[in-house]
């Protein structure tokens, strides 16, 4: 058994690598239950854990080009988080895979990511203008995202205040909610989304509890982990960057895996897409 303090199938230089793997240990502004700050480092701990190979994809990972490249600084204003996550990202060409954190600092990495459509993967809409005073709450990601001027599709979704569901519903903003995911299957939307670029921002507050206890705020009646699977698979082409955000490890370390295993079967099914091309 080994344990390291990065992720397990590291194996690049950041120059070098197809995927940089990054943490921003942020929750400043976690309104519930804190902790995702020691989100990275648990779900790099977890990652010893799994199989270098996925199964689903018939892949071993050795051969992906991957480099953990720690944490981001995350002392300071956000403003100044935000400015060294975009210094960090100008210094590599690799797909980006950032570690949460709260949802905020999805807002943070995608600034650096253009012509993208952002499928966010959350409980709730996080269409606030501000949450006590604060616009770069977790509660405002996707607003701030789709203020860039961004696409915004959201998947899971079962929370959100009145206003915020009217915003979006006002500006078009495409939602499908757990149930539809439920009743009509996660595939009845893979042809409602043609974007060529894909950003995946994965809050794991959208899988049920029962999946993913270890979340800031938890939230009943919640996806299937094997529905974000099934997105992957059929989206990994298209993507070209991801994030998984508001883990708060638990203690059963289920959470944090569920978050490791997600990029591991991220990372081999992109592999694949891109050789096949
Ligand atoms: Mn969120
Ligand atoms: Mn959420």
């Amino acid at each position: 058994m080994h344990i390291d303090s990065f992720f397990a199938c590291s194996n690049s230089k950041l120059e070098e690598a197809d995927f940089i793997i990054f943490g921003i240990p942020y929750d400043a502004t976690q309104s519930f239950k804190p902790g995702s700050r020691f989100a990275p480092n648990a779900i790099r701990e977890a990652s010893w854990n799994l199989e270098d190979y996925s199964f689903f994809s018939r892949f071993p990972l050795y051969k992906a080009k991957i480099c953990d490249a720690g944490n981001v600084n995350t002392d300071g204003t956000f403003e100044e988080i935000i400015e060294r996550v975009s210094n960090f990202m100008r210094s590599f060409s690799g797909i980006p895979i950032a570690l949460g954190g709260e949802h905020s600092i999805s807002y943070a990495v995608a600034r650096n990511v253009s012509n993208a459509c952002f499928v966010i993967f959350d409980a709730h809409l996080d269409m606030r203008s501000d949450f006590d005073g604060n616009p770069y709450s977790h509660a405002c990601t996707a607003r701030r995202i789709y203020e860039l001027g961004n696409e915004v599709v959201l998947i899971g979704v079962r929370s959100c205040s009145e206003e915020e569901l009217e915003f979006a519903e006002s500006e078009g903003i495409e939602i499908y909610s757990a149930l539809d995911i439920l009743t009509r299957g996660i595939d009845f939307i893979f042809d409602k989304i043609n974007a060529e670029k894909i950003y995946l921002s994965v809050d794991m507050d959208v899988f049920d509890p029962a999946f993913a206890p270890g979340v800031s705020t938890p939230e009943p009646f919640g996806l299937n982990p094997l529905d974000l699977l099934r997105f992957i698979n059929n989206f990994s082409g298209k993507i070209v960057g991801m994030d998984i955000v508001e883990v708060v490890p638990d203690i059963e370390k289920v959470t944090q895996t569920l978050a490791a295993r997600l990029i591991v079967e991220f990372i081999a099914r992109k592999c694949i897409s891109s050789s096949s091309h």
